[in-house]
Order: C-alpha cells, then structure tokens, then sequence
C-alpha cells in the first residue's frame, strides 16, 4: 500500500485511524453480521451509532444545549437555499459579507428569496482579505447576516467574529469546522459540509439556535424545514447513514486520540506556521494573502509564472503530493492541510518546495 500526502480541498483526506476502524469493521459492524452501510436506519445498533455521532460532536465543540445538530444532506451549496428559506419571512432582508466564491454564491441564491444586501466584499482586491465590518453598518431589521469564516479557494479566514447584535450570524464553516474550539453561541446557525474536515461526501451539519426553528415559510419543501428535521433527530427519511458513520469515528478520534479541539488548533497552527514561516523567509513563492486573514486550513501560494506552477503541481504530484493545483479560479497552488493531514506531510511539502525553488530560481 503507498498511500501519498493528498492536499485536496475536499473531499479531503480523512485520519488514518478512522479509516483503519470502517475496513476492519466493513464486513461486520461490532457483532451485527452487516456492514454499517446495509443496516436499517431504523435498527436500534444504526441508532445507537448516529445518537453517539450527535452527543460526541456536542461535546467536542461544546454546543449549548439550546442549540440542534442537524445531519442533512445536499451538501452546503444546499444550505445557501435552505437558510432564507427557515429565517427569513417573505418580503424579507438579508445582508451578506461577500469574501470569496462560497459566499457569493450563497449571496446569490439568496437573491432568490428576499432584499439580500452585500455589506461588504474583498472582491476588487482577488478576495485576498477578509472585510472587517462593525455593527452600525448591519441593517438590525435584517433576518440573519451571513458569512463564509474560512474562503477554501482562496485560503482566507476570518480574524474576528462580527458583532451583528441581535440579528442572527449565519456562518459557513465547511472548510473550518472541527479545527479549532469556536463559541457556538456567538452563531445563529453554523453548518458545514462534511467533505472536507470530518466524512466522505453526503453529509451535511447544520447547527441552529432553537428560538430560529419553526418559522420556515409555507412553502418550503418538507426536506430543507429545519423544525422537520429537528422533530424527527435528522430522520425524517433516511440520512446518510454511512457518512455518518465515519463522522462519528471521527468526532471520536479527535476527542480521544487529538484530545479536543484545543489540541486539534495546536497541531493546526504547527502544521501551517511550518508553511507560511517558509513563504516568508524567501522570495521564489508568494504568498498573496493578508496576514492576518490567512487560513489554518487552505495556504494559497504561487510562482507569479503559471508556467512555473504548472511544473511545480507537476512535479510534486511525482514526488507524492497531490492535489496541489489552486482552484480554476485563481491558479497557482493551495495546500490544504486539514485535521487529517500529519504534519510529516507538511515538512516534506516544506522541503519539497526548497528543492523546487533552488531548481528553478
Ligand atoms: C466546499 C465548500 C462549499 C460547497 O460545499 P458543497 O457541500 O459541495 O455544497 C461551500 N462553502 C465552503 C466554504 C466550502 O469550502
């Protein structure tokens, strides 16, 4: 088996542990006779299995309990319809901090539904930042101020949350979630796409504030009313079995074999310090974000030679590291460096990078 340093965006690579438990539990799930993925979602070992993936990210990420964990699917570009679909009547507003791709798509779709505002957008200066916008520029008659924390594409995050007062923060933390202790309770909803920090693809985590449940509009489709599938603990059909699963051995690798979500942010800041001290100490790469604004989880770098780059994804594909090519959108190239990637894979991008650059000065 030769297994490489995948830095993919997602989906992403999943810790090897985890992966270790479903083959060895594939053919007989702890005694069942079945493996997890042929097993009723109704039998009481399936629900032993999602009640444990539920009450073990409750834990790790400290939720108050006045808050659901949904487990949905239809991915996060689903949530971008289902959000004004729950929290905003008909007729109503939203604003939007425009700081990527992800939230201006969901800016977008949420055209669809009300007045959307965009408060603020990085998009003139390549989404290299992240708008710092302060609570007198939110409309407080709003139904929720939305926000992508951490920009995959464009390896952005934010360094603040906003203050919207009493208007509810909706935030999309896909490419973030699980990667560092966050205060639930500064959040109306948080939700996630779970293919890049926490499953395969096919689940998707919605947390929300019980006081924003059952206003979805009269027409919303029974699937994407949050209430429904809060009354029904995400089985109002059948969920993503497996990819809840795998959640769960995950949830349980971090808070058992990490030690919680402070330990995960340790390591995070290691592996990406590794990255970015290397991207300042020379001036082959550049690196084009902010400082203050560059992700944990997805480093942006480039030649300034797209030639260049192309032989750099290239040639480290050959030498073991894949995935290293930058969204279409951007060019050059974006390491994302996830909870499951370990951090030998980092120092040996790092020493990958310094042989790449003496090579081609
Ligand atoms: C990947 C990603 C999305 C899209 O997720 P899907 O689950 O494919 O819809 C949305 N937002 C962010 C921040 C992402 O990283």
């Amino acid at each position: 088996m030769n297994r490489v340093y995948n830095f993919s965006a997602g989906p992403s690579m999943l810790p090897l542990p985890v992966l270790e438990k479903c083959a060895a539990q594939m053919l007989d799930y702890e005694g069942s006779g079945m493996s997890v993925m042929e097993m009723s979602h109704r039998s009481p070992v399936y629900d032993q299995i999602i009640k444990d993936a539920m009450a073990t990210l409750r834990r790790v990420m400290n939720i108050p309990d006045n808050y659901k964990v949904l487990f949905l699917q239809g991915g996060a570009s689903q949530v971008f319809a289902s959000v004004p679909l729950n929290l905003m009547p008909q007729g109503g507003k939203a604003d939007y901090i425009v700081s990527g791709q992800f939230s201006g798509k969901a800016y977008k779709e949420g055209q669809k539904f009300g007045t959307v505002r965009e408060v603020a957008t990085s998009k003139p200066d390549n989404f290299t930042y992240v708008p710092k916008v302060e609570k007198d520029r939110f409309d407080p008659e709003a139904s929720f101020v939305h926000i992508c924390y951490n920009n995959t594409i464009y390896g952005t995050k934010f360094d603040y949350i906003p203050d919207t007062g009493d208007v509810p923060l909706v935030a999309d933390m896909s490419s973030c979630i699980l990667s560092e202790p966050i205060d639930v309770s500064k959040f109306g909803v948080i939700y996630a796409g779970a293919q890049k920090n926490v499953a395969p693809a096919g689940l998707t985590i919605v947390i929300i504030r019980e006081d924003l449940l059952g206003n979805a509009r009269p027409e919303t489709p029974t699937m994407l009313d949050y209430a429904v599938q809060a009354a029904n603990d995400s089985m109002y059909n059948t969920p993503p079995t497996y990819p809840i699963y795998v959640a769960g051995l995950v949830f349980k690798w971090i808070e058992e074999t990490v030690g919680g979500l402070d330990k995960m942010k340790e390591y995070n800041e290691k592996k990406c310090a590794l990255l970015y001290d290397y991207l300042d100490g020379q001036d082959f790469y550049i690196a084009p974000v902010k400082k203050e604004n560059r992700s944990m989880m997805n480093v942006t770098f480039k030649t300034g030679d797209p030639d260049l780059d192309a032989k750099f994804v290239k040639e480290a594909k050959a030498a073991g590291f894949v995935n290293l090519k930058g969204h279409r959108s951007v060019g050059g190239m974006r390491a994302s460096i996830y909870n499951a990637m370990p951090i030998e894979g980092v120092e040996k991008l790092v020493d990958f990078m310094e042989k790449f650059r003496k090579e081609n000065v």
